[in-house]
């Protein structure tokens, strides 16, 4: 066979969560019953005035090449959008129209990074993130843990500024953010934020700001976009997705919204990466997820609550699995070190995949989470009661399960 020249870093880097849906499709498939806590996709159907205006477009003739920045009347949408719910101020030719978030991360990366060029990563951090970064011209990304102290307030704003001040390396472009996080459900405070900043200020860096899950919060919990923070719009690349919002995996729309000094690289780019931008008709729907009514992101919102809520009283009265409260997003990232008892964490996910129980290893959210799982809360809120009923049982039942590590 000739030499394959596709022989990139990228694809040997494994996916977990892909190891995880084939072990529980074969347990399904040989009959058995999985509850899936290992996925983050909303089980939410797309509302349906979203779905019609997609339709009403696309009969109206939106069929043809878009502006492949994105077109301007949903351009302009994002920008009052912007100013409205994010306190960031730009205009439409600062916005491009993406095929979700991950892309909108891609291009950001492809923009920001060149070889030897590092990006710090605040940690446990979204799966994809390394795959991004591989994909980046021999850049390189470092992590930092921060979400895990910071959502149990164990970090205080400076101790947060000294801890990069020490990480960052000469070779540092950037620092990439995700508030609230996926896994961790952490919300970064103001406080916090603006410590992040304050710190990219002085060291002269870029913010790459994920906020895929800005409207799922829990407890009153806000959400701050750090471009909004002083100084730090022309320095912030800020990303956003119709994803989680409003239900939209499949539709794969999202848009990164960044500084002037950007324009002449985003949007070409952009234009290559896409071969030439959004299904227009897409467009005009998400334009008419932003303008319409707002009452479905905020039944979703309540329902993720009302799980992550089930999950950990489902899970109380045991010791073994500890997940600090979530406030945001949908996930609980649970410390099961004391189940592992000294075990290897894929010991732990077949045993309960065994269970009938699928959650992915934390080491899918950097190497140092070998201790943790993530339990994912876009699943039915009946799945959720069962599996941590499921877990609570087995610990109970299972002495080395529910010991802890001696
Ligand atoms: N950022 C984070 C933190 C995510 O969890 C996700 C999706 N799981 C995304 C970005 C991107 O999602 P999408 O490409 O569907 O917009």
């Amino acid at each position: 066979m000739p030499r394959l020249i596709a022989d990139r870093p990228f694809l040997k880097l494994t996916s977990e969560l892909g190891q995880v849906m084939a072990a529980a499709r074969a347990r399904e498939q040989a009959g058995a019953r999985v509850l899936h806590l290992e996925r983050g996709e909303p089980d939410f159907e797309t509302p349906g005035h979203i779905v019609e205006a997609l339709a009403v477009a696309a009969r109206a003739g939106e069929t043809h090449y878009p502006d492949a920045r994105g077109t301007l009347a949903f351009r302009q949408t994002l920008v009052e959008k912007l100013e409205r719910g994010n306190g960031i101020r730009c205009e439409p030719d600062d916005i491009v129209v993406t095929q979700g978030g991950t892309h909108a991360l891609f291009l950001t990366f492809q923009s920001l990074l060149g070889p030897g060029d590092e990006v710090l990563v605040l940690s446990p951090h979204w799966m994809a993130i390394p795959k991004l970064v591989a994909l980046s011209h021999g850049a390189r990304y470092r992590t930092m843990p921060a979400y895990l102290e910071l959502l149990e307030e164990k970090l205080a704003p400076q101790a947060l500024a000294d801890r990069l001040r020490e990480t960052l390396a000469p070779e540092t472009r950037g620092i990439y953010v995700n508030t609230p996080n996926n896994p961790t459900g952490a919300v970064l405070s103001r406080e916090a934020l603006a410590a992040i900043a304050s710190v990219a200020i002085e060291r002269d860096l870029w913010v790459v700001s994920d906020e895929a899950y800005e409207h799922l919060l829990f407890d009153g919990y806000r959400h701050v976009s750090i471009a909004s923070l002083p100084g730090m719009a022309e320095r912030t690349v800020s990303v956003f997705t119709f994803s989680k919002s409003y239900a939209m995996t499949g539709w794969r729309v999202g848009y990164a919204v960044s500084p002037p000094a950007l324009r002449p690289v985003l949007g070409p780019l952009l234009s290559f990466y896409t071969t030439h931008g959004v299904f227009p008709s897409v467009q005009s729907a998400a334009r008419a997820a932003v303008r319409g009514p707002q009452d479905a992101v905020e039944t979703m919102r309540r329902a993720y609550q009302e799980r992550r809520d089930l999950l950990l009283s489902g899970l109380a009265g045991q010791d073994a699995v500890r997940i600090p409260k979530p406030r945001g997003a949908f996930y609980g990232f649970a410390d099961v070190s004391a189940a592992l008892a000294g075990r290897d964490i894929w010991e732990l996910i077949r045993e309960w995949l065994e269970l009938g129980v699928a959650v992915l290893p934390g080491t899918a959210f950097g190497s140092e989470y070998g201790d943790w799982v993530r339990m994912s809360l876009a699943t039915r809120r009946e799945d959720v009661a069962d599996a941590a009923r499921l877990l609570r049982e087995h610990l109970a039942a299972t002495p080395r399960a529910g010991a802890r590590a001696g």
